[in-house]
């Protein structure tokens, strides 16, 4: 199930923006430009609809900011080509990915990207891979350049990108303190006790299940609704109370969902 927005976001721009339906495609790759523009406020007011343009992106990041734009939710229009020969380098590239903006520290010809605004991406990316079950590599983590024609995104290097995100230390840059990222680092994942540790994804039949936070049962507390054909990604398992219940870590907090009830062992939904 695809979310509004990453759990890191340090605001929302309430403009209305171009976002259209993924059409059923699942999220699977996150695509990383550049604003070509040292003004974020100009970087997001061309996403607008009142733009006219018909281009957008999820996020916009700066060196203090990660900006919800466009819900995850929601296709955004940041890689799907130009039209004429400018055929993207893979199918459905804007239902598939989530695209993600960052403001550049300096005009042409760098367009360089303030470290502390590269660090912030990587606990975006991360967090949207974890999230989705998206593997963090460059495989799936693109430049837009690796999609369509186009010099995006500048100076913006996405291999480091990646590498922050793997918890990889800055490469480059001043300071220790100039670059400490601004963002609080999501606690890290753990498998709770007595759980198998085993990744996949819950696709959900059609009726909606309550999820739990903090422990493996239905009295614990309502985390909130899976919705009917929502998917769940999970990265471990336990049969206990009743259930068998999947679990993963969400803005620092375990969270549980009962799948499959026992004696009986029918399951709500299908594993993938
Ligand atoms: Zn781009």
């Amino acid at each position: 199930m695809a979310r509004r927005f990453s759990g890191l976001i340090t605001g929302e721009n309430p403009n209305p923006m171009y976002g259209g339906s993924r059409n059923g495609v699942g999220i699977d790759r996150v695509v990383i430009h550049h604003n070509a523009t040292t003004n974020k406020n100009v970087a997001m007011s061309t996403w607008y609809t009142s733009s006219g343009n018909w281009t957008s992106a999820h996020y916009e990041v700066t060196p203090t900011e990660i900006i919800g734009c466009v819900e995850e939710t929601y296709a955004a229009y940041h890689c799907g080509g130009t039209g004429g020969s400018d055929v993207p380098k893979m199918s459905n590239p804007n239902e598939r990915s989530i695209g993600i903006e960052n403001v550049n520290s300096t005009g042409a010809p760098s367009w360089s990207v303030d470290p502390r605004t590269v660090a912030n991406t990587a606990k975006l990316v991360r967090d949207i891979c974890d999230y989705y079950g998206i593997p963090c590599d460059r495989q799936h983590v693109l430049a837009h350049n690796e999609v369509t024609a186009t010099a995006c995104p500048g100076g913006l290097d996405v291999d480091e990108v990646v590498r922050l995100a793997k918890g990889g230390k800055p490469s480059t840059g001043g300071s220790a303190n100039n670059n400490k990222p601004t963002i609080p680092s999501k606690p890290s994942t753990s498998i709770p006790a007595g759980f198998t540790a085993e990744k996949g994804t819950f696709v959900n039949g059609d009726t909606k299940i309550m999820n739990r936070v903090g422990s493996p049962s239905t009295t614990a507390a309502q985390g909130g609704y899976l919705p009917a054909y929502g998917s769940w990604a999970y990265d471990s398992w336990r049969k206990v109370n009743g259930f068998t219940w999947i679990h993963h870590v969400y803005n620092g907090q375990h969270v549980y969902l009962p799948v499959r009830e026992w004696p009986s062992g029918v399951a709500y939904g299908d594993f993938k």
